[in-house]
């Protein structure tokens, strides 16, 4: 396989439709280099799916959601951790051994998203906690639209990238699901998850 598959997920429309491209078009950038340098010539592809997907063992999915929102939160196998407790997203991994990151579009800076979403690829893949933030770069605690991947972020993540950590993809059910709920016009749809 000489393609790098990063699989995002925005089905309830968290960072909306006149950002998306662009949050895509970043995350692009920033993978596609990652990738040449760590073992798939052909680059990246990062993509929005419509449909639970089904990524190789060393792959990424990541999900953005409505603000306050967690679909991390509903991967069976793990302890509950606020999604209003610290940085605009969360990276969890099950008893099993899967791996679920989210952010929360709480920005409409199509650079904050991306940046955000680069943090939790980088948790996922390097399967740090706060620990990681130390690195600096886009692994920083904060992180804002003026921020790239540094240099040993990019050289961290090409070593990382054929390292296995299969991610929990029940999430995209569930969140399609809530589109459907939503677009029958269901009053409830926005009620969070259970
Ligand atoms: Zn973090």
């Amino acid at each position: 396989m000489a393609l790098y598959k990063v699989y995002l997920c925005d089905v309830l429309d968290a960072i909306g439709s006149a950002r998306r491209k662009d949050v895509r078009s970043h995350l692009q950038d920033y993978f596609n280099p990652i990738a040449q340098g760590g073992g798939f010539p052909e680059g990246a592809l990062v993509d929005y799916i419509t449909a639970t997907p089904q990524p190789a063992a060393n792959e990424l999915l990541i999900y953005f959601m409505p603000f306050s929102w967690s679909i991390a939160n509903q991967m069976p196998g793990t302890t509950f951790v606020s999604p209003l407790g610290g940085h605009d997203g969360l990276t969890k991994f099950s008893k099993g051994g899967e791996a679920v990151s989210e952010v929360y579009a709480n920005s409409a800076d199509t650079r904050v998203l991306a940046n955000l979403a680069f943090h939790e690829a980088m948790h996922n893949k390097l399967r740090l906690g706060n620990d990681m933030h130390q690195q600096k770069g886009l692994a920083s605690a904060v992180v804002d639209n003026a921020m790239r991947p540094s240099e040993d972020n990019v050289k961290k993540m090409k070593a990382a990238l054929k390292t296995e950590r299969p991610q929990w993809t029940g999430g995209v059910g569930l969140m399609l699901n809530k589109a459907r709920q939503k677009a029958s016009g269901d009053p409830a749809w926005n009620l969070t998850f259970p």
